[in-house]
Parts: C-alpha cells; sequence; structure tokens
C-alpha cells in the first residue's frame, strides 16, 4: 500500500501491551506537533499566516508554555495572533454597536435601543468570533488529519494483512475516544460486510476491556475496606488512572 509512512507507527503502536494503541499515536503526534510549532517553523511566513489565522486551545497553549522550550517563539505567535484577533473584534465591535469618533456615550445609548435588538444582534455576533476563537486550534486540526490516515491505514491492514488482525484482536480495546473513530472512520472506508464484520468484532472486544476495567476499579474501591487490606491488589492499583484514561483518551495523570 502507498501510505507506508503512517504504517510503521501503526504497527508500532500495536505492539505495545496498553490500553489503547490509539492514544500512543495520538500521543506521539501531538508531541511532534508541539515541537514542530515551537520550532523554526515559526518563523516561516506561511505557517505564522496559519497560526495568526487559527490560534492554539487551551490543551495545547498549555502545552507548549509547560515546555518552556522557545518563549520567545510562543510569545511572537501570540503577539501577532493577538493582533489578528483584536482587528476582528474590533471590526465586530465597530459594525454593529461601537462608538464612531463623532458620537457621544448618550447618543450612542439612544442608538443601541432605539434600534430594534441592536445591542442583542451585536451580543450576538461576538459570541460567534468568540466561540470560532476558543473552538479553533491548529495542532489539533493536525492530529485529526493524522489520526485519519492511521484510521484507515488500519482498516486496511485490517482486511489485507491476517497477522495484523490477530494483534489487533488481542488488544485490550481501545479508550471512548478512539473507539468512536474507529467506528465512525469503519462507516466511511469499510463496505457493508467489512463493517458488519469490523464492528462485531471490534465490540466484542470492547466490551470485554470496559468489563474488566470497570471490575478492576471495584476491587480498587473494595481494597479499602479493612476486611480485604490484606488481600492481594490483582491488576487494580493503578486501576482509577488507566479507567480515567479508558474512558476519556490519554491524559496527563501522572
Ligand atoms: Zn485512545
Ligand atoms: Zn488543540
Amino acid at each position: 500500500m502507498k501510505e507506508t509512512i503512517y504504517t510503521i507507527p501503526v504497527t508500532e503502536a500495536f505492539s505495545v501491551d496498553c490500553e489503547c494503541p490509539m492514544c500512543l499515536l495520538e500521543k506521539d503526534c501531538e508531541e511532534k506537533s508541539v515541537e514542530y510549532f515551537l520550532g523554526p517553523s515559526l518563523m516561516e511566513p506561511d505557517v505564522r499566516i496559519e497560526t495568526n489565522k487559527k490560534g492554539f486551545c487551551k490543551r495545547h497553549y498549555e502545552l507548549m508554555y509547560i515546555k518552556k522550550a522557545n518563549q520567545l517563539g510562543l510569545g511572537l505567535m501570540i503577539d501577532t495572533h493577538l493582533c489578528e484577533k483584536n482587528a476582528l473584534l474590533n471590526k465586530v465591535y465597530a459594525k454593529y454597536g461601537g462608538k464612531s469618533k463623532k458620537e457621544t456615550q448618550a447618543s450612542l445609548l439612544k442608538r443601541m435601543t432605539s434600534k430594534s435588538n441592536s445591542t442583542e444582534v451585536l451580543v450576538d455576533n461576538l459570541i460567534n468570533e468568540i466561540d470560532s476563537i476558543l473552538a479553533s486550534c491548529i495542532i489539533c486540526e493536525k492530529i485529526n488529519y493524522t489520526m485519519d490516515k492511521f484510521i484507515d491505514v488500519i482498516l486496511y491492514l485490517y482486511f489485507h494483512e491476517t497477522d495484523f488482525q490477530k494483534i489487533f484482536q488481542s488488544k485490550k480495546g481501545f479508550c471512548l475516544k478512539h473507539l468512536r473513530m474507529l467506528l465512525e472512520g469503519g462507516k466511511k472506508h469499510l463496505n457493508t460486510r467489512q463493517l458488519a464484520v469490523f464492528t462485531e468484532n471490534l465490540m466484542t472486544m470492547e466490551l470485554e476491556n470496559l468489563n474488566r476495567i470497570q471490575e478492576e476499579v471495584n476491587w480498587f474501591t473494595k481494597k479499602f475496606d479493612y476486611k480485604n487490606k490484606d488481600k492481594p491488589w490483582g491488576n487494580s492499583k493503578d486501576s482509577l488512572s488507566r479507567a480515567i484514561e479508558k474512558i476519556t483518551g490519554y491524559c496527563k495523570l501522572v
């Protein structure tokens, strides 16, 4: 198959014993993306046009800030991103409700309250602008694009490489976030027969493992009972963090 650059990371991630191989793929992609945007790329005009326009989400601002790898670079990106977004907010404000130079506060108030719903239109437009700033992240976009490619490869290998299908079925399932991605990918890339086979195999494995992790957490809670104090932990000692990641996808718990 042609997309070999995605095949090697997929087979590597599926060779690791973990709660979700796709979390490993996503984590790796995220780390590389953070390094990329904090690296020399941020001085490239094309990249800066994109970061100015899209900015980053809360998670990715946090990761870039905490990394402390390039505070100047991060500052440069935020500076020009804010310039662009401030101008946009000013424009929306000026268009729907802003005070012109000649206008007094009193006449502005009169205008805003006399026109039907004028302030409401302004508020709605401001909310829309703010929503689009908050929803947009160039790293999330890059990750989504790459995860889409990985899913394409996983589904291809599943139906063309018997060994890969065996390895896939021997895993401990996926986190709910990536289970959803796989189901959605199946709908997009597979024919009706393949989708039926894949969904049945995937869900049998997934439900068994969701059950297993629930039982592990259950034993974790029972260990707090003095009667069970001396009984073995089994797999339950780290079950809380694994269960949280099974639900939400990988997060920074340790
Ligand atoms: Zn996952
Ligand atoms: Zn993001």
